[in-house]
């Protein structure tokens, strides 16, 4: 097993992507701590299936875009599980329109919460990081964040602003055994992408090299390979997983 009894932090990990990364995560012998915004029914449910495979595995309630939410969700998962060893900041919104109709609150939620809230749980839990002397972090970029799209001005910012903090990340600490990377996805069937009308839908499957969307697991694939040790000499890259949309 790949990852077994690391300790691995997903957020938004109880559907979409990070759920498929958790239960990658979890086949492979990790324990999950993972993040919803709040303890729903629906959370509760994913939580239970992925304690299928990993009984130990909890869910957290935590609002990524307030710091002081995530310093005491981790702390809370510091206490609990003893130590981390992988953070997957994968929470991410959509609030798409074109930038003059972008509403001041869907420019700062977006940014808030794909940008500020990967930089506040890295920032939480990067000392226990730096005093065990190794950690690993993925963040979740997106191809938009690197080539543009019409109507995502937010999204495509925060997404760019994740490469930077990356590429920083990895200098600052790879010396201390900490490796950071990003993952850029192009479309993923998941409900972020459920919202695009099925005619648009239809359209950019088409466009693709590959003629099709890409799944959840698609993505949890390479984030077991960048968690893992057979990724030991890649940092500070940002990889797409996107069907060949960037070409
Ligand atoms: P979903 O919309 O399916 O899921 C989003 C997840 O993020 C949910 O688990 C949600 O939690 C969580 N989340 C949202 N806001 C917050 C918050 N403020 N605090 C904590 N958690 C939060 O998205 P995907 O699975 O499609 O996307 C996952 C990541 O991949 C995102 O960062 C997205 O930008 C990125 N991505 C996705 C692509 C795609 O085509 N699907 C393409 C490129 C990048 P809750 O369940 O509690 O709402």
């Amino acid at each position: 097993m790949m990852l077994k009894d690391h300790v691995a932090v997903i957020t938004g990990g109880t559907r979409g992507i990070g759920k498929a990364i958790a239960m990658k995560f979890a086949k492979e012998g990790a324990l999950l701590a993972v993040i919803a915004t709040r303890d729903t029914e629906a959370a509760r449910a994913s939580l239970e299936e992925l304690q299928q495979i990993s009984p130990g595995s909890r869910l957290y309630a935590c609002d990524v875009k307030d710091a002081s939410q995530v310093e005491a969700v981790t702390e809370e998962i510091l206490a609990d599980f003893g130590h981390v060893d992988i953070l997957v900041n994968n929470a991410g919104i959509t609030r798409d329109n074109l930038l003059p109709s972008i509403s001041v609150m869907d420019i700062d939620d977006v940014i808030d919460v794909n940008l500020k809230g990967t930089i506040y749980m890295t920032r939480a839990l990067i000392r226990s990081f730096v005093k065990q002397r190794h950690g690993v972090i993925i963040n979740m970029s997106s191809v938009v964040g690197l080539m543009g799209n019409k109507g995502q001005a937010n999204y495509a910012a925060s997404k760019a602003g994740v490469v930077g903090f990356t590429k920083t990340v990895a200098k600052e600490y790879g010396r201390r055994k900490i490796r950071c990377n990003a993952i850029a996805p192009g479309y993923i069937a998941t409900e972020m992408t459920a919202k695009l009308s099925e005619e648009l839908t239809k359209s950019i499957a088409d466009s693709l090299p590959l003629g099709t969307l890409g799944e959840p697991d698609d993505i949890a694939e390479l984030a077991l390979f960048l968690a893992s040790d057979r990724s030991k000499y890649i940092t500070g890259e940002v990889i797409k997983v996107d069907g060949g949309m960037y070409v």
